[in-house]
């Protein structure tokens, strides 16, 4: 049969097929989650997204950090671990060095953009680094709780994280910042990392009885409560506000100040300060845009006048006219908040003291006064006998654990040498570390004393 050859349909009129080749979208090497609460005040912390990421991947939030996190990383951090940093990883949360690497490597293997929102980034220029990110994770329990109950996911807001937040704006209690169950501090981000359960112990946190049956935080005492709250909207509308905004300039913070000043003592700075009771050097430095206050004192200054801080930010141009449309100015020094004075009286401290000498588990006086915001300084010089009594039950007590921490690993060193020589094999110290799981138990001279008792006396029976 003869064909010929111009009938024939060529391929081109396929719509399905096209000389060119399709465009293959980049492709990323994890896949991204999308954060939680984006837009509102609770919107998610970047180490809660990390620990997500990683248990969404299968793998523990350690391995997703070793293996991908850091390699992304640059040079910087090569040579210290991420996780070694253990107390300051709260960092990646904030608006320094480590924040920034962070969300670049996480953008980077996702190729999701927009990750400096879950933290501190968009205000690096108007908040300094000091003092602003918690190091270790507080918490509300009955936030856990109540998404644990409605099967939501859990997971940990950049407000809680935030130093000078000490309420959760929704249940109006005191965030936690330490365990009920081991009564330590709970790591942001360790290599076992399970969002709202203990890093230490793995207790759930959300367990309300364990707080409402203990007088574990004295914050739950605070009488102001209305600055706290007052703070953590503030703060919280700032957070929920796009990052879209143009980064807001260390100069609108001067802005705020003075307008702040001129309202309260007619632009007199030294009589602010005194007012205020700041040294007026420091108040000085603020005015002049030579330095920027801490967040805590920048919120303190704006709720003398009620200013809203993300107000006063976007309306640059018109701080001075929305202050004085403020109508409860305070206008002497009886007037002040009470952030300004001590929240607690003498006998309150006294009394928190003689509790913390008499806890089951002991802590240092460092953790004491950190618990009743008040320095540690401070408490010596007024309350010096108690305050040596806590330090010195503290030290028995470290002591203490230390050799019955030592003593169980000695039992189990003692043991895994006669296993390992049972079944014919060398006990050394590697392979008797790695036996009981304990990879520097060997550092106490007590346990290397132990190792080579037995190892001797089993030689003996040897021969
Ligand atoms: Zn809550
Ligand atoms: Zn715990």
């Amino acid at each position: 049969m003869d064909i010929d050859i111009n009938k024939i349909q060529p391929y081109t009129n396929d719509e399905l097929w096209s000389p060119e080749k399709f465009p293959m979208p980049p492709r990323s090497r994890l896949h991204h989650l999308q954060p939680m609460g984006i837009g509102t005040p609770m919107v998610e912390s970047l180490t809660s997204y990390v620990t997500r990421l990683a248990h969404s991947h299968g793998v523990h939030v350690g391995t997703l950090i070793y293996k991908e996190i850091i390699p992304c990383i640059s040079k910087t951090y090569k040579t210290t671990n991420l996780l070694c940093l253990r107390n300051q990883t709260g960092a990646i949360n904030g608006c320094g060095l480590l924040a920034e690497d962070s969300v670049q490597a996480l953008s980077e293997l996702t190729l999701y953009q927009n990750l400096s929102n879950l933290t501190m980034l968009n205000w690096k220029n108007i908040f300094p680094n000091r003092k602003l990110i918690r190091n270790h994770k507080a918490w509300c329990p009955f936030c856990y709780q109540e998404w644990r109950t409605n099967n939501q996911i859990i997971f940990d807001p950049l407000i809680w994280q935030i130093e000078v937040i000490r309420l959760c704006s929704i249940h109006q209690y005191s965030l936690q910042t330490l365990c009920p169950s081991c009564k330590k501090s709970v790591s942001v981000l360790s290599p076992k990392n399970q969002l709202g359960y203990c890093s230490n112990c793995s207790n759930w946190l959300g367990n309300i009885e364990d707080y409402l049956n203990t007088s574990l935080s004295i914050h739950t005492k605070f009488k102001d409560k209305s600055y706290f709250l007052w703070i953590a909207d503030c703060l919280g509308n700032l957070l929920s506000f796009p990052s879209t905004i143009k980064s807001p300039s260390k100069k609108q913070i001067s802005q705020i100040i003075q307008a702040i000043i001129h309202q309260s003592t007619k632009g007199n700075i030294a009589e602010f300060a005194r007012w205020a009771n700041m040294p007026k050097n420091t108040v000085w430095m603020w005015v002049k845009g030579k330095s920027l206050p801490q967040l805590s004192r920048l919120l303190a200054l704006c709720y003398l006048c009620r200013v809203d801080l993300l107000d006063s930010i976007i309306n640059e141009g018109n701080i001075t006219n929305m202050i004085l449309h403020q109508k409860s100015i305070p206008s002497s020094v009886n007037e002040r908040p009470k952030i300004f004075k001590n929240t607690l009286n003498h006998a309150q401290i006294h009394a928190a003291l003689s509790e913390a000498f008499q806890e089951t588990h002991p802590r240092p006086m460092t953790q004491v006064a950190k618990r009743l915001g008040i320095s540690n300084k401070v408490l010596r010089r007024h309350f010096p006998e108690l305050c040596k009594k806590i330090s010195q039950r503290y030290l028995i007590y470290k002591k203490q654990s230390r050799l019955e921490r030592i003593q169980k690993v000695c039992i189990e060193v003692e043991k895994a040498v006669k296993q390992l020589q049972q079944q014919g094999i060398y006990p050394s110290e590697q392979r008797v570390a790695l036996h009981i799981g304990q990879p520097g138990c060997f550092r106490d001279k007590e346990v290397r004393e132990v190792l080579n008792r037995t190892r001797r006396n089993w030689r003996l029976l040897d021969t």
